[in-house]
């Protein structure tokens, strides 16, 4: 049994993050009580405009997101003060919309790139621009073994 905690914009924009953490935690809490499913992130699902649902993970100083697998991280983003913000959210909504459209940004440099074009450029949840690849990445992931 899979139970997931499905967040759209307006449960988060505006809203204090603590206090939203809070929140998900206490939803997590039950979902476990009910389904007895061993789950011991607060992982949610954020909902877009478009329907698409993505993975999200807010702590106080930042929400990150990823595709609904969790496997191919989209954006870190941080919170400047105690309130998730318009901005944060408009941003969180265009990198969920170029995701859609193939395009993702390249986990260290930001660069928007073509996310097929890219892909075998990994590192756990990054994808990385070739330059950002072949000067950095391509030796970090090579000397990795996964344990
Ligand atoms: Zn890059």
């Amino acid at each position: 049994m899979y139970g997931a905690i499905v967040v759209s914009r307006d449960d988060i924009e505006e809203q204090n993050v603590v206090k939203l953490m809070e929140r998900l935690e206490a939803y997590r809490k039950e979902f476990k009580r009910i389904t007895g499913y061993q789950w011991d992130n607060n992982h949610a699902l954020y909902t877009n405009y478009f329907g698409k649902k993505f993975a999200i993970h807010i702590i106080e100083s930042s929400i990150a997101v990823w595709d609904d697998s969790g496997k191919t991280g989209l954006l870190t983003v941080e919170i400047n003060g105690d309130v998730v913000t318009c901005e944060v959210m408009d941003e969180i909504e265009k990198v969920t919309r170029q995701w859609m459209n193939g395009i993702i940004h390249c986990s260290a440099c930001r660069k928007e790139i073509i996310y097929l074009k890219h892909n075998k450029n990994r590192y756990f949840a990054g994808v990385y621009c070739n330059k950002c690849w072949n000067d950095k990445y391509k030796a970090i992931e090579a000397a990795e073994n996964y344990e």
